[in-house]
């Protein structure tokens, strides 16, 4: 019942990913939510995403921000990484904003990743369009009320998330809590 919203893979911090590796699997685009997933709510890029984007474009990989928040916001944070291209309003989960990122970049679902801190946006809309999900941790617990209020749900997914990787020895991050 919970299934069309499990992430195929969640771990505690974007910054810890793979990225090489996936490269080496065949993946070349990556589509990135930014508020919780890179930097915390509204924050500009700090020296650690500067540092990411820089280390993703040097290996070759397209990159697309995909954000539901409005341009202004999305823009300056896409300005002051390299390498990216944005697309805001994505009304995510609504499944245009991937495909027109996937399209922008030249790429298809089994060679693009996704990587979000929201289940029932970022991961239930890359999962519609067959993209790999990757579920990280919010970076900060201070939210808007609307997302507090998801995330009690996210928590009722997860519990059966777990479950699920038990059942398959997966291993998954203790908790959903933000690293600050
Ligand atoms: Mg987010």
């Amino acid at each position: 019942m919970f299934q069309k919203f499990f992430p195929d893979e969640w771990v505690a911090s974007t910054y810890a990913l793979p990225f090489e590796k996936m490269y080496e699997a065949g993946k070349r685009a990556l589509i990135f939510d930014i508020d919780n997933t890179l930097v915390p709510h509204g924050a500009p890029a700090d020296e650690r995403a500067k540092e990411l984007f820089e280390r993703l474009h040097a290996i070759g990989f397209r990159i697309t921000l995909l954000s539901n928040n409005k341009e202004p916001r999305v823009k300056s944070f896409c300005e002051d990484v390299v390498g990216a291209e944005y697309i805001y309003k994505a009304n995510k989960p609504a499944k245009g904003g991937y495909e027109t990122a996937m399209k922008n970049m030249g790429t298809v679902p089994s060679t693009t990743v996704f990587i979000g801190d929201q289940l029932f946006t970022d991961v239930w809309g890359a999962k519609r369009c067959g993209i790999h999900s990757i579920l990280v941790n919010p970076i900060e617990k201070k939210e808007e009320i609307q997302i507090v209020i998801k995330r009690r749900f996210e928590a009722i997914v997860m519990h059966f998330y777990k479950k699920k990787c038990d059942r398959e020895h997966i291993e998954y991050p203790k908790d959903r809590r933000p690293e600050r």
